[in-house]
This record gives structure tokens, sequence and C-alpha cells, in this order.
């Protein structure tokens, strides 16, 4: 627990640095959230969690809420700071890389890889009520697990001097994911979202199920829309999330530095710091954000 605190002022330190010496959001969520990326107790950077073939597949995005501007990476596997590059990805898009139609890929032995990839595949499903019966498993074995695990996807929000909004979020995504699947993390939107006029969000949780409820851009809609403050708004959201099963939670800030952490989990680790520059964290759902003096 102690680590984890630590870990937290740490990246809210970084991030209030960079607004204290008249920085802005977007870099003060790069420089948060840069800091969880090197600490490996956190799941994004270095320490983040492993596929089902045993690797580490990062994603991340990050949106600035003046310009509604908004970059992301997803499964990248050599690159440091993913945030960094979905920061560059942001500012630098398109990104200048030679495009092809999608037919000059097409090679005849890769077809007939997939061809015999599939009829191998019917012949596993033909094995009929053992796979539904797989199917319906790894639902119920991947879901209590998700219960119990405090989300480790990293994120930030920050309002600077100039009433900008920034927000980014960067992750190893979930434990065990099969090849290529990609969460909400580097999805503008369902993990991240940031807007000027309403809010930054960053969330964290089942990824599939944030995207399903466009769980950011939802915040962002009921704020606007429904006159919500940002805890209402939050709240309403992860129902709906809560409603078809998903768990996590979210981080909010809105464009007057009100903020809201609601979640459906056990905990999330989370903090905030402002201008008086002391950094408040807070792990479980029922507790206090509180100044963390380590021993
Ligand atoms: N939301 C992330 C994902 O689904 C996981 C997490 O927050 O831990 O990839």
């Amino acid at each position: 627990q102690a680590e984890y605190h630590a870990g937290l002022q740490k990246a809210l330190l970084a991030g209030n640095k960079v607004l204290a010496s008249g920085g802005t959001a977007i870099d003060a969520v790069k420089a948060a959230i840069n800091e969880m990326e090197l600490n490996p107790i956190f799941n994004a950077g270095r320490g983040a969690v492993f596929t089902n073939e045993g690797k580490n597949e990062l994603d991340s995005s990050i949106m600035d809420g003046k310009t509604l501007m908004a970059g992301a990476v997803a499964g990248v596997t050599n690159i440091k700071h993913p945030i960094n590059c979905a920061d560059i990805v942001r500012t630098k898009s398109p990104h200048g890389a030679e495009t092809v139609d999608p037919k000059w890929f097409l090679t005849q032995n890769r077809y007939d890889q997939l061809k015999k990839a599939q009829e191998k595949e019917q012949v596993i499903l033909d094995h009929d009520g053992a796979t539904k019966k797989k199917t319906a498993n790894a639902e119920l074995y991947i879901d209590p697990l998700m219960y119990d695990y405090k989300y480790g996807t990293v994120g930030a929000v920050a309002l600077d001097k100039d009433g900008n909004l920034a927000a980014g979020t960067s992750t190893g995504g979930m434990t065990n994911k099969r090849y290529g699947r990609i969460g909400d993390s580097p999805v503008i939107g369902a993990g991240t979202y940031a807007n000027n006029k309403s809010v930054a969000v960053s969330a964290t949780g089942s990824g599939e199920k944030f995207i399903r409820t466009s769980a950011a851009f939802n915040v962002h809609s009921r704020y606007t829309h429904l006159g919500e403050n940002v805890q209402k708004a939050g709240d309403a959201v992860i129902k709906e999330i809560g409603d078809i099963k998903g768990t996590g939670g979210m981080i909010i800030l809105d464009a007057k530095g009100n903020f809201a952490f609601p979640m459906n989990s056990g905990g999330m680790h989370r903090g905030m710091i402002d201008s008086k520059g002391v950094p408040m964290t807070a792990m479980f759902g029922d507790e206090q954000l509180r100044h963390f003096k380590a021993k």
C-alpha cells in the first residue's frame, strides 16, 4: 500500500511541477503518466500485464480539450512511453508513413494458411457441446477475476492556468488477453476524453464494457446535455457499465476544477493535487483522499 501511495504521489508531483511552472494540461498529463509507466507496480509501460502469448502489448491515448485533437497507439511492443507516442500521433499525424492499397498485403501462401486454420477451427467447433461449455466457462472465469483485482491501467486528467483540460490513459490491457486484443484505453470516447467545455476523463476497468457504453464521451454528454455534475454524470455511466456486468472506475475533472472518482470496483488507486501542491491519495472504494507520509 505504501508503494502505491508513494507511486501516485510521485506522478501527482510530476504533473503539478509542469502546471506550477506555467505548462499545459497536456504536458502535465504526460509527465504524470510517464512516472507511472516507469513504475513497475502499475499496469502501464514497465510492469504491464502479459498477453496469452507471454508478451507485453501496450495501448495508450491522449486528448487535448482545447482543440479536441487526440492521438492513440495500440498493441505497441517496443515503445518505452506509449503515452508520448500517442501524443506524437496527436501532433504529427498524418504520420508520414507510406500507405498502400490493402490488396498489396495479399499473398497466396498466407491465404492458403488462413484457409487451413479455418478448417481446423471448424473441426474444433464441431465438438460442439464442449466448445459451448468452454465459452461459457471463459466468461465465468474472466468476470470474477476482473472483479477482484484493482485495475492497474494508469490515467491522468489535468486543468492548466489557461483553463485547458487534457486526459491521457496508458495500459498493458488485460492479463492473458488474446493476440491483438485492444480495450478501451486507446479508444477516444471510451477510455479517454477531454473537452474544455465540459470534462476530462480517463477510465480503467473491463475495457469491452467501457467501449460498449462509450464511457468517457458518455460522461461528457451527460454533463453537457443533462447538466449533471461530475459525480452524478460519472455515477450514471458507471451504473450503465455495471448493468452489463462491467467493473471499474474513472477519474473525471471539469473546467472549474471539480473532480470525481466514480467506481464500482472494490478500489481504484487514485489521487489529486491542486495549486497548494499537496498530493492526496487513496486506494479503496470507501477511503477518503489523504496526504500519505512515508514512514
Ligand atoms: N481498461 C483496460 C483494458 O480493458 C484494463 C484495465 O483498466 O486494467 O484494456
